[in-house]
């Protein structure tokens, strides 16, 4: 997996701090998470190809998390793009989006497909052969959901020296990758196990923005290898956290401890913070793994 950061600061788009988007890559996916104003500048400046991205997630309708989506979805049309574009996100995000292309006398030439979220409980929402992606149910002042985007379990690996000791004709490979047992050139039955191994080990992301402290997300994002939660505020604005409905430092790497979470990416920083190192030192105290998102910074696992 392949995460970049587009823009990771709460509240206005400044000069060198944008609003939440990031994009994931993997398993040939493009994923936008979230479209906070400038995501289209951020996606020309970070050299994203504007078609590859067929779905967008956007985790509530507050403005520094989605303002950018129609300006993109114009983009589109004027890049002539064809291919559908399915978007996740809470109910009313169809209204808002077709509203203000109705009034522009706007359309678009490619599907636009909609995927609106109530739910209050985990759900899958998308699936295909090689990912799952299911929302993550949190506390902010509006219905927001995370993601939670999982690598399925990847083909088994041939143990050729094995294969060919066994005598097994090269039509079976791909059955023993797809983990079958098969019959051997003197008519023996092969157990799958004793020539091949593993695939690699299935990738796992969960973005967590915005909330307030939520244990209750612990049993969704158990054990992820990256977990991205908001840290709005240090521990010198602690008392804002639970009136806005936000989360401190020390408070996500609490969730990330609890979870058992490879690393730990903190953002959507408060912009009245000009130094950011207080957020990694505060978070540390509670969770070793720990990393600062930064505007244009990219995260391979
Ligand atoms: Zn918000």
């Amino acid at each position: 997996m392949k995460l970049t950061i587009l823009g990771c600061y709460s509240a206005t788009p400044r000069i060198l701090a944008n609003p939440t988007s990031q994009v994931l890559e993997s398993q040939g996916h493009m994923f936008l998470i979230d479209c906070g104003e400038g995501t289209q500048v951020q996606l020309r400046k970070h050299k994203i190809k504007f078609n590859r991205i067929k779905h967008i997630f956007i985790s509530h309708l507050h403005g520094d998390h989605f303002f950018g989506l129609v300006g993109l979805i114009s983009t589109f049309r004027l890049l002539t793009r064809e291919t559908d574009l399915h978007i996740y996100g809470p109910k009313g995000i169809k209204e808002v989006v077709t509203l203000q292309m109705k009034l522009a006398d706007s359309w678009t030439n490619y599907q636009l497909i909609f995927h609106e979220l109530t739910s209050k409980e985990s759900e899958l929402i998308f699936e295909d052969d090689k990912m799952e992606v299911h929302t993550i149910p949190l506390n902010h002042r509006v219905y927001t959901n995370g993601f939670l985007f999982k690598e399925k379990e990847g083909k088994r690996k041939l143990n050729i020296g094995a294969v060919e000791e066994a005598n097994i004709n090269v039509a079976y490979y791909r059955k023993l990758t797809q983990g079958f047992d098969v019959v051997n050139e003197d008519g023996i039955n092969i157990k799958n196990e004793s020539v091949t191994k593993p695939g690699d080990k299935p990738k796992s992301y969960a973005f967590c923005s915005d909330t307030m402290y939520k244990e209750d997300i612990v049993s969704i994002i158990e054990n992820v290898d990256v977990l991205y939660h908001e840290s709005t505020f240090l521990e010198t604005q602690a008392h804002l956290a639970p009136k806005t409905k936000h989360s401190t430092a020390k408070e996500a790497a609490t969730i990330a401890k609890k979870a058992n979470v490879g690393k730990l990416l903190l953002g959507h920083y408060s912009t009245r913070y000009k130094d950011l190192n207080g957020f990694k030192i505060e978070a540390e105290e509670v969770f070793d793994s720990v990393e600062l998102s930064e505007d244009g910074k990219t995260f391979e696992f």
